[in-house]
């Protein structure tokens, strides 16, 4: 029988339940704080840490679930988490590994704010952070320390896109017993068979090509062994990191597309890109299906797809202020940081302030080539030139 309630109490409190048995194709957005508990025994046996059952808001809803189950299946992996910005997500990994007395090796081409972040481990927090050429391959071996907990790699590097030999890497580095994360971004978790090639722990920045909107930003961990699991588990519950479930859905109604979009982001990069090694302003084209790339070798070996992401380097005879020049004087393209939306963009870089063994003086330009016509691409980009 109902109890009779007042008006103040039956706004919050009501006897409805909807009907069992809804089906749909969205999965549901499932907005929680407080999970409910049907009674204290339940509140008492269950553990945050397993996916069977919920716990808390923060440790996972159906709808955070479903997207790490499905990111862990793409990639190959068995466990995922999910982070509230790619750079959160590389800071788990860093926290849940990493302790004073520690090393570890970043590529010297590494994403900037990962350095910014190793940067202030070694200031701060009695962590050494060596850098290393991003082409070392297996010679690895000899940087590893007593003390190496962990090696970063990014294949490639998103700015001078050099395209590292990950399986020499990870074999070197567990010999050793070192660990190897990949940020795994530029191939968006599908051009690059992260775990077949011997990578341990995966990072996406799925505020790229996973949603593909510009609209959210997020990041994952994705693993295939439980003990790294949990290490980063703990490390994810310490540190509070959740995401909203209208993100997550956003990135969920992304995935179905991510396949077909990053084919024909690839297919517009590569037109792009061979026209621009065509034209006498430009002196390199760093796009890793190209030869000028350095890894190429590696990148036709290790890689099934390109994605959209690529740089070039100017001709030395253009200074900083013509290269601006042609960036300001685009039109489709538009100037600003990330990639992997519909929307072509592009970014100068002063990559010899970034790199101590950049060689060459030329002007380095990123571009994403989003999923525009590549024809009024290459028409915006030919005019543009003439500004230089
Ligand atoms: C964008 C990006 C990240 C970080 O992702 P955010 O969600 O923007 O924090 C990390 N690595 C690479 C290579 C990226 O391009």
């Amino acid at each position: 029988m109902t109890e009779k309630k007042s008006l103040q109490t039956l706004l919050s409190h009501s006897d409805y339940v909807a009907p069992e048995g809804f089906a749909a194709l969205p999965v549901a957005i499932h907005h929680a704080s407080t999970v409910l508990f049907s009674n204290v025994a339940a509140l008492r046996s269950r553990d945050w840490k397993e996916k069977t059952g919920y716990t808390y808001g923060l440790h996972g809803t159906p709808t955070t679930f479903t997207l790490e189950a499905r990111l862990a299946e793409i990639e190959g992996g068995t466990h995922c988490l999910l982070a509230p910005s790619g750079l959160a997500a590389i800071a788990m990994v860093d926290l849940a590994f990493l302790k004073t007395g520690d090393d570890v090796l970043l590529p010297d081409n590494v994403y900037n704010p990962n350095r910014e972040l190793g940067n202030w481990l070694a200031q701060d927090f009695g962590i050494t952070v060596r850098y290393y050429d991003p082409l070392v391959g297996s010679e690895i071996a000899a940087l590893i320390q007593p003390n190496t907990r962990l090696i970063w790699t990014e294949a490639p590097g998103s700015v001078t896109m050099e395209v590292p030999d990950i399986p020499a890497i990870c074999r070197a580095a567990h010999e050793r017993g070192v660990l190897v994360a990949l940020d795994n971004t530029w191939a968006a978790g599908i051009a690059f068979a992260a775990f077949e090639h011997g990578v341990d722990i995966v990072m996406q920045a799925l505020t790229k090509y996973q949603s593909g909107g510009s609209d959210v930003l997020m990041g994952a961990i994705i693993t295939r062994d439980k003990a790294v699991h949990e290490r980063v588990e703990l490390a994810h519950m310490r540190l509070g990191l959740g995401v909203s479930a209208d993100d997550t859905y956003l990135v969920l109604r992304s995935l179905p597309s991510m396949k077909l979009r990053f084919d024909a982001h690839d297919r517009g990069g590569r037109r792009v890109a061979a026209w621009l090694k065509s034209r006498p302003e430009i002196e390199r084209v760093l796009h890793p299906a190209l030869p000028d790339c350095p890894g190429h070798a590696i990148w036709q070996r290790d890689f099934t797809g390109a994605g959209g992401l690529f740089s070039v380097v100017f001709d030395e005879r253009y200074a900083e202020p013509q290269t601006d020049r042609f960036v300001d004087g685009l039109k489709l393209f538009k100037i600003g940081y990330s990639w992997g939306g519909a929307h072509s963009l592009c970014v100068p870089y002063r990559v010899q302030a970034m790199r101590k063994d950049w060689k060459g003086q030329g002007q380095l330009v990123r571009f994403h080539i989003g999923l525009e016509d590549p024809d009024d691409l290459i028409a915006d980009i030919e005019r543009a030139l003439r500004l230089l």
